[in-house]
């Protein structure tokens, strides 16, 4: 066993066997550096020295109805979040032009909540059709929709559809007990049932061990996302993980580039938490690590500044920022 051979095989767009994950997972540190070239050609191998980039609005604020440990707008915690209704169309359709006007036209609408009410679903379309309206990809992530949810909003224009299955189901019910892995799981079949362009993926650094980290991969691999968000743990007070330690940079590097082994041919997008990990000072460390898209700007606000300088960083590292991908 080798890193070489694991490394041939997911070139090849093979299936690592239990052996090469273990091997990857036990390397140590002082051959990180080898690890994160090989994952970084594995993602060149693919996407060349594209960047996909896409931005969202926080369409939909706090007293959510669930409890996951993370989140800061469960309604179960005690977390200083935004509290607000649906944004009206205008609103989403605005903050979506502030995006394309830095070149951003993927763009994500993300509201708090497990379900979505009739009038949120009208609400949703209608930002949908003038989100697309102006030539942007529309992408929602708005808890748990059904088939026929889905093809109203489909044919008003959406294109992607976004939900997290967090962790792996074994210790998911430490981290939320309001509803089931299971539910999870067949939203993210609905939406590829759909003929949407699914993003799915988790957070990291929440107690959960590497064979968490594993059984999550495998599972998004066999359920066909095209895209895996990897979020790494921001702890915030007043939410059941407020103490718990960062991840350590290193450790979340090789996360990433153990993700990139194991879904070779998937988009892996680095999202919340990038700073906090890593600081401004070394963020782009994940640039090299085999991930192929960023989310840009502030997370839950737009912030134009934000944009252009990560749009700066990217091309400096010799990525080319892809836009709608
Ligand atoms: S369902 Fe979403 S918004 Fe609600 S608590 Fe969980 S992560 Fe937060």
């Amino acid at each position: 066993m080798s890193l070489k051979a694991a490394y041939s095989k997911a070139l090849e767009g093979k299936s690592l066997a239990e052996k090469d994950i273990r091997y990857i997972i036990d390397l140590s540190l002082d051959r990180l550096g080898e690890l994160l070239g090989c994952a970084h050609d594995i993602r060149t191998a693919r996407f060349g020295n594209d960047l996909g980039l896409c931005a969202i609005i926080n369409a939909k604020s706090g007293t959510c109805s669930e409890n996951c440990s993370f989140c800061a707008q469960s309604g179960h915690h005690k977390a200083d979040s935004p509290e607000y209704p649906l944004l009206s169309a205008d609103e989403i359709v605005a903050a979506g032009a502030t995006a394309q006007g830095h070149g951003v036209t993927r763009f994500g609408v993300v509201a708090s909540g497990k379900l979505v009410g009739d009038s949120d679903l009208r609400g949703f379309a209608e930002a949908v059709k003038g989100l697309a309206s102006r030539g942007l990809a529309p992408d929602l992530s708005a808890g748990i929709l059904d088939h026929s949810q889905l093809k109203v909003l489909k044919q008003a224009g959406l294109r992607g559809y976004h939900h997290n299955l967090e962790t792996s189901a074994s210790f998911f019910p430490q981290m939320c007990t309001t509803h089931t892995y299971e539910e999870d799981v067949n939203a993210v079949r609905t939406g590829v049932e759909a003929g949407l362009y699914v993003c799915s993926g988790g957070i990291f650094g929440i107690g959960e061990t590497w064979d968490d980290r594993v059984d999550l991969a495998l599972l998004l691999r066999d359920l066909g996302v095209q895209s895996v968000p990897i979020n790494f743990l921001h702890p915030i007070p007043g939410t059941p993980l407020e103490g718990r330690e960062v991840l350590a940079p290193e450790e979340a590097l090789k996360l990433v580039a153990l993700y990139r082994f194991l879904l070779p041919d998937r988009a892996l997008r680095i999202c919340g938490g990038r700073v906090t990990v890593f600081g401004e000072e070394r963020k782009n460390e994940l640039l090299g690590s085999g991930a192929s898209g960023l989310m840009v700007g502030d997370y839950l606000t737009t912030s134009g500044g934000a944009v252009d300088t990560d749009l700066a960083e990217i091309k400096a590292a010799g990525l080319m920022p892809e836009m709608g991908s």
